[in-house]
Parts: structure tokens; C-alpha cells; sequence
């Protein structure tokens, strides 16, 4: 199975450029002569289920009920932002490049599909002297859990109770009551399952078990959610030590629990976290900023070895530095999986996805390697389909929201934000 991590790790770290193509090429042909004519059915039969609805297109269908109302209007977004990026892409692709001739001494040497995450590994570690995984030592997981903890705790206005699982999946699971500081009231259950095992989701997620609904009798449903994680479990040296990233994906991930936990919406259809898709990740995506910022890190963060050991600031400003010194690149690719997305549902009956994705990678990022069709193994096209531009509609509302917290007394702590983030977001979900 290709699986993501191991696959990231291989993209970013190795120095041989045949084994990330081979890697890429295993990626973007896997289930594809297979998948490809199902997903291009998909694809007809969509257009024909929208059709039949008095639709234009899917696209149209599917984002009607979302915040950008049209395909076009989504269309229009990606493609602006996309041409706005262009410089900054340019440039990084040429910081790049320069990395690989002096690497290769291959003077013509281009920075290929291949290439990207390796060479934006060498610039964050070479121009930004930033090793991220010698900051591991700094996120031991129990120190991880009790920040996160008491952040949230503090900006929504909470108690989190550790209640016993009337029921475990596995041995490790802990289940957390939610409760309001100020009243007393119980919110809502979370589950914490936080190690890998065999058969286990192998990505990060966030599960409703039970969803908010208000019954006829007046009674509240309160949620129960689950995170299901997979961090590096501890070894008979060392306890379980997360990366930076792992923590910003747990600040992520913990929002979309708040989300469902904290709703009061009376309609099941409109609890929690169902809300227009293209909203639904800016909340979490907001609450990533905070572990950038040391102050909030430190609160909790510390050499596991001599926890009078923080973590130096300067280092801190310098991975967010190193962060942007790549940020077109991110943007660039994730607006080519938008843009095809886009195009697989706009007007038009028969589509050849292959194409398609392929034309745009080239468009908008980089050409994919030949004969390869990425698509054929995209998750995202059940279910996510016509929504993949959700990702960066929803960054530029959280890039806002993060405003109000930024400008605040209190800054990324201030509880009159956070407050407001709870009543007007969280609670109303998708009835506002
Ligand atoms: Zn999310």
C-alpha cells in the first residue's frame, strides 16, 4: 500500500532523483487503469444527474449550497489567486533549481514533479538552518495533549474531565468529558485513539460518533467525537515525540472536535461541523497559527530530556519564515488539484480525466510524469468532488478570522475572541 507519510518521507529526503521518480510514478499510476474509466463514468453520470436537476453542471449542483454559489464563482477564485501567485511561484521554483545545479552541477538542471518537496526540504534546512526533526524533542506527547488541552480550555471556555470509555476499540483509548468552566453544563464527549496499528484509518481525522440534535421532547443529544491519530508511539528510550507538523495537525483536527461538540443547533442537518464545505475548514485552519507562535507553544513545549529546555523563539520565526519560503509552491499545487477538480465537473458530458488533470498540473504546477493519472486514485473525487477548492476558499476566511484574534488584548489567548468563535461558530453551526 503506498501510504502518506512514508511516502512525504521518501519525497523529502531522498537524495537519488530516479528513486523519487519511481516513488511519484508508483503514486500517481496506482489502481489507474483500473479507476480511470470508473472515475470518467462517475464523471458522465454526474453531469447527467445535474442535468436532469436543471443544473448546468455539477459544479454548479454541488456548490449551490455552498458560500461560492456557482462553479464559475469557484473557478474565478482559483484562477485569480493561481495568477496572483505566479511571481512568488517563479521565484521559489528558481530557488529550487539553483539547489539542484549546485546538488547535481547539472547547470540546465529543472526542478520536476519529482523534485519539489525535496528541494523545498533542502532550502528550509539549508537558507533557514531548520531541522525540524530535532524539535520533536520538544513535543513529548503528554506535554502535547495537556497544552492542547488547556489552550482550548482557555479560549472557549471550557473543562475538559477524562470519564472512563464504557467501551474501548483499542486497549490506549481515553474519553474526555466537556464541560462549560462558568456553569458546569456537559457539553459533549471526544475519544482520543492516538497510536497506529494494522488495519487502522492511516491519516488524521476527526469522527462524529454521535451528532447534536434537539429531540421533540426538548431534550439536547450532546456529540460525542472521536480523533483518530497516528503519532509515533513511544519506545523503552523515548516517549512519543510528535513533529511540529503532527502538532499543528492535532490543533487542526481538535477544532473540527470543538466544532461538533460545542454545537447547539437544533436540526442534526446543522450541528456541528455541517456547515458549507467551503467554511467547514476554516475554523481549524485558523487554530493552526497557533503553534506558531512560541508564546503559545511555550506553555507547554519542552525538551523531554530537561524540560527547563523551551524552545528558542528565533527558531520558531525562522521555520515560519522557512513555512513561507515555499508557500506558492503549496498553494500553486493545491490550486492545480482545485482547477482540475473544477473542470472535471464544469458543462460536459464526457470527460477524459487523465487529460484533464494532466493539462492542469502542467497549467498550474508542474507536469506530472508521463502516462500517469493522478486522478485515478483521488479520494477526493467521492465526495469532495466539485469541493476541492474548498481548501483555499476556506484558508483565505480563516486567514480573516485569525485577524480578530491577532488584533485582540490577549492575542491568541483572549477569551472574548474565543467567545465569539464559540457563539457565533461553533454553536449556530450550519443554521446561521
Ligand atoms: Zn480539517
Amino acid at each position: 500500500a503506498t501510504v502518506t507519510p512514508q511516502f512525504i518521507m521518501v519525497m523529502e529526503n531522498a537524495k537519488r532523483e530516479a528513486t523519487r521518480k519511481r516513488m511519484k510514478i508508483a503514486r500517481y499510476t496506482a489502481a489507474m487503469e483500473e479507476n480511470s474509466p470508473v472515475l470518467d463514468e462517475m464523471v458522465r453520470l454526474r453531469d447527467e444527474i445535474a442535468s436532469l436537476l436543471g443544473y448546468e453542471s455539477w459544479d454548479d449542483y454541488q456548490i449551490e449550497v455552498k458560500m461560492a454559489k456557482t462553479g464559475a464563482r469557484a473557478k474565478a477564485f482559483v484562477e485569480d489567486l493561481a495568477r496572483r501567485l505566479e511571481p512568488k511561484f517563479q521565484q521559489e521554483l528558481e530557488a529550487m533549481r539553483q539547489l539542484k545545479v549546485a546538488e547535481t552541477g547539472d547547470e540546465n538542471a529543472q526542478i520536476h514533479h519529482w523534485d519539489w518537496r525535496y528541494y523545498a526540504n533542502q532550502l528550509r534546512k539549508k537558507r533557514y538552518n531548520v531541522d525540524t526533526e530535532q524539535l520533536r524533542n520538544y513535543f513529548p506527547l503528554d506535554r502535547v495533549v495537556q497544552g492542547l488541552f488547556s489552550t482550548y480550555e482557555r479560549i472557549f471556555g471550557l473543562r475538559f474531565e477524562p470519564v472512563q470509555p464504557p467501551q474501548k476499540w483499542v486497549n490506549d483509548l481515553t474519553l474526555h468529558m466537556v464541560l462549560d468552566a462558568k456553569t458546569g453544563e456537559p457539553l459533549g464527549l471526544f475519544y482520543l485513539d492516538l497510536f497506529p496499528r494494522p488495519g487502522k484509518y492511516n491519516h488524521f481525522a476527526q469522527f462524529d460518533v454521535v451528532g447534536g440534535k434537539q429531540l421533540r421532547d426538548g431534550r439536547y443529544v450532546r456529540p460525542v467525537a472521536a480523533l483518530v491519530c497516528n503519532f509515533t508511539p513511544p519506545t523503552d528510550d523515548a516517549p512519543s515525540l510528535l513533529s511540529h507538523d503532527e502538532v499543528e495537525t492535532f490543533f487542526h483536527e481538535f477544532g473540527h472536535a470543538m466544532h461538533t461538540i460545542l454545537t447547539r443547533a437544533r436540526y442534526a442537518r446543522f450541528a456541528g461541523t455541517n456547515v458549507p464545505r467551503d467554511f467547514v475548514e476554516a475554523p481549524s485552519q485558523m487554530l493552526e497559527r497557533w503553534v506558531w507562535d512560541a508564546d503559545v507553544l511555550n506553555t507547554f513545549a519542552a525538551d523531554w530530556r530537561d524540560p527547563s529546555k523551551k524552545i528558542d523563539p528565533a527558531l520558531i520565526a525562522r521555520m515560519d519564515e522557512a513555512r513561507k519560503a515555499t508557500i506558492a509552491t503549496f498553494y500553486r499545487r493545491q490550486l492545480a488539484f482545485a482547477l482540475a477538480d473544477l473542470r472535471l465537473h464544469d458543462a460536459g458530458r464526457y470527460k477524459d480525466s487523465r487529460k484533464i488533470v494532466n493539462d492542469t498540473l502542467a497549467e498550474i504546477f508542474l507536469p506530472a510524469p508521463e502516462g500517469t493519472n493522478f486522478a485515478a486514485y483521488w479520494g477526493h473525487m467521492s465526495g469532495y468532488d466539485a469541493g476541492y477548492y474548498g481548501y483555499a476558499w476556506a484558508d483565505a476566511i480563516s486567514a480573516d478570522l485569525a485577524t480578530a484574534f491577532r488584533s485582540a488584548p490577549k492575542r491568541f489567548f483572549d477569551e472574548e475572541t474565543g467567545m465569539r468563535l464559540r457563539r457565533e461558530i461553533y454553536e449556530v453551526g450550519g443554521s446561521r
